[in-house]
């Protein structure tokens, strides 16, 4: 920690070159920073020595400018939605928030593109493209929060990444400002550009350690006008991928959605929480929700209960709720995204998002939750957007640090002996950053650090996220 006086001392050798280049609501003091800049969604809670609160692009490049002169260690935050501690800020840091770049530049229908600064809200940005008849693919459950520079440092997936793919697939174009102050931008309509290196993947999901993400060029899909939701609940993982095995072969690329819930989940949302229907009663090992979009409403509803009603037909025990109406279908969606109510109930609970090859799954889900009961944690939370090979678990009774290191240690190592990655969405930041070398070589993860060093030579952008420099 710095002691009272060097905070005083940074703070106004900060003040000194940063406030001259904002407007009056661009520099908070770090004392009278809102609770909003001190803690993200991981719970974790730290101080800024000051809050910088830029409007565009050329504010964010001098801030950068100087305080690259001053080394002067900056943290980068969006929404706040994030889940690894990325953005608490650690002891020294600045703030750079992005919330005030706010503007939706420009809606292109006839090249399927939107142009958006950073700080908009994943919902907004939804909102405002469906109006004109088309959709942002990427959907998460913090839309409401959560910011597009966010999403694309994080190169979030979320529920449809089966039909759409990561962030990354709709991304065509960046603005970045990198450390020093320089800006970095290709944000032209061009969809083959093979001149050189592409350099915005180097910045999709680098976790604000390589550069700040200011402005980006999206691209957009048809809106699609039929969607189909269902509930199905299946015995025995087998039954799961027998379920998205059909879904793939009848549905295509219509399939949107399929979100499996094991028992330990599904039970807290509808019972304790509430979610769902009232007197909502499904049972079998797994519960998934199927969802499919398309352009034909009465042969795309059709197809959709045929491809679950021959599933039912072969599956013994299987059982379908088909929604039949808007509301049914918030209905379905709202106990699968009771994710963050269902923590809650289970805090303080160590959560992982890993990934691994689905014919892994069984058997690893399996064994994790045979060892935490043998070690007395029988609060497991387990679902996933299992289309794309990722799993979600969380594990309550984990308040004590020693416990939490433990199953942290159990999770990451076997997901690592599986050909798994520790993060299959929300990152490494500072919460998984000791097991990354359980899914990433030494060769790796020095690679990862000559490109930190290069870009930020003296590693002020998000300091000690992803990996330590010395
Ligand atoms: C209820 C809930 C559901 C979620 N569901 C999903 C899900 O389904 N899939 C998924 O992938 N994630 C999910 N998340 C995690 C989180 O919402 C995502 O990681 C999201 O991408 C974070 O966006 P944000 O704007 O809140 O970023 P923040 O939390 O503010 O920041 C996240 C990281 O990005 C960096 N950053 C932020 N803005 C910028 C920028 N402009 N330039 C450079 N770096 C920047 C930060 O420094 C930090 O390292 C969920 C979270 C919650 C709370």
């Amino acid at each position: 920690m710095l002691s009272a006086t060097s905070d005083a001392v940074t703070l106004d050798r900060v003040r000194a070159v940063c406030q001259p280049l904002l407007d009056s609501a661009g520099f908070i003091p770090g004392a009278d920073a809102d609770e909003r800049y001190c803690t993200d969604w991981s719970r974790a809670r730290g101080q800024p020595l000051a809050v910088l609160r830029p409007r565009n692009t050329e504010e964010v490049s001098r801030l950068l400018t100087v305080l690259h002169a001053l080394r002067q260690p900056v943290v980068l935050q969006g929404g706040m939605t994030g889940l690894t501690g990325a953005c608490v800020p650690q002891a020294g840091e600045v703030v750079l928030s992005l919330e005030r770049l706010r503007d939706i530049e420009e809606i292109d229908p006839v090249s399927g593109t939107v142009t958006v600064q950073a700080g908009v809200s994943l919902q907004a940005l939804h909102q405002a493209v469906e109006a004109q008849g088309l959709l942002f693919p990427v959907d998460i459950g913090s839309r409401g929060s959560c910011q597009i520079g966010g999403i694309i440092a994080n190169n979030a997936g979320g529920n449809r990444v089966l039909r759409y793919g990561m962030t990354r697939q709709s991304v065509l174009g960046l603005e970045v400002v990198l450390a020093d102050g320089t800006v970095i931008s290709r944000m032209g309509k061009v969809l083959k550009d093979n001149a050189g290196y592409d350099l915005k993947h180097v910045f999709i999901g680098s976790e604000g350690s390589l550069g700040v993400i200011t402005r980006a060029l999206l691209a957009l899909q048809p809106l699609p006008v039929s969607r189909q939701s269902a509930l199905v609940a299946v015995e025995g993982f087998d039954a799961v991928t027998a379920l998205l095995t059909q879904c793939r072969k009848r549905l295509g690329p219509r399939l949107s959605s399929f979100e499996v819930m094991w028992r330990d989940f599904f039970d807290i949302s509808t019972g304790l929480l509430k979610k769902g229907r009232p007197g909502l009663n499904l049972a079998g090992s797994h519960v998934v929700l199927v969802e499919a979009m398309g352009i034909d409403p009465e042969q795309d509803d059709a197809q959709f209960a045929e491809t679950l009603g021959t599933y039912q037909d072969t599956h013994a025990g299987c059982e379908v709720i088909l929604a039949q109406s808007l509301a049914d279908a918030q209905a379905i969606w709202s106990i699968r995204e009771a994710a963050g109510e269902a923590a809650n109930a289970i805090a303080p609970c160590a959560g992982f998002d890993v990934s691994l090859p689905m014919a892994r799954m069984a058997t690893w889900a399996h064994d994790v939750h045979v060892e935490l009961r043998a070690m007395g944690l029988t609060q497991t939370q387990t679902y996933g957007h299992l289309g794309d090979g990722n799993l979600h678990l969380l594990v309550g009774g984990t308040g004590d640090p020693v416990v939490k290191a433990a199953v942290d240690e159990l999770v990451h190592r076997s997901i690592g002996e599986v050909g798994g990655s520790i993060s299959g969405e929300h990152g490494v930041g500072l919460s998984k950053k000791a097991h990354l070398h359980y899914c990433r070589s030494a060769a790796e993860i020095n690679m990862m650090k000559l490109m930190k060093t290069s870009l930020d030579p003296h590693g002020i952008l998000n300091r000690g996220r992803i990996f330590d420099l010395p």
